[in-house]
């Protein structure tokens, strides 16, 4: 099982799950990306300034965790726009797309905190789980993630 991480996951990584009062937790991440099983997508990187410099440069710097976007990716990304033209406006889930999209390349689950729509939402309201059950992505929340794996702190 491979997991692709969204960037609420990291943002809530470093606000309340700092590494000098949870240093397992990140190791155990880190470990994780080592066995290529934890992964973002490029898009990603860029949303995880709002995490601060140190947060970025972390993520940056982790050898294998960043992937780079491909064309089979781009495509899928279009057909997303297509389905759903409200989705993205501007900044607002600029990078949604991409995870989903990455993850469906990779056949990984997608790790948000974001929570699912009820039915007949408008597309500005859509959250990355339904667009994912389009593409047969599934995605869980960080503490299933860590569930996953047995991991206690
Ligand atoms: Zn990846």
């Amino acid at each position: 099982m491979s997991y692709t991480l969204d960037t609420n996951i990291l943002i809530g990584l470093i606000q309340r799950y700092p590494r000098d009062i949870f240093p397992a937790m990140w190791d155990s991440i880190e470990a994780t990306v080592a066995a290529g099983e934890s992964c973002i997508c490029e898009a990603i990187l860029r949303e995880v300034h709002r995490g601060g410099d140190d947060l970025h440069d972390w993520a940056k710097n982790l050898q294998g965790f960043v992937c780079s976007i491909t064309d089979e990716e781009l495509v899928t990304v279009a057909q997303i726009g297509a389905a759903h033209p409200g989705w993205v406006q501007g900044q607002l889930n600029e990078a949604d797309p991409f995870v989903i999209a990455h993850a469906k390349a990779e056949q990984s689950t997608i790790v948000s905190e974001e929570n699912r729509k009820g039915p007949g939402a408008e597309d500005k309201n859509q959250k990355i789980p339904n667009i994912a059950d389009e593409h047969r992505v599934r995605t869980i929340k960080f503490f299933d993630y860590i569930r996953a794996y047995g991991w206690q702190f």
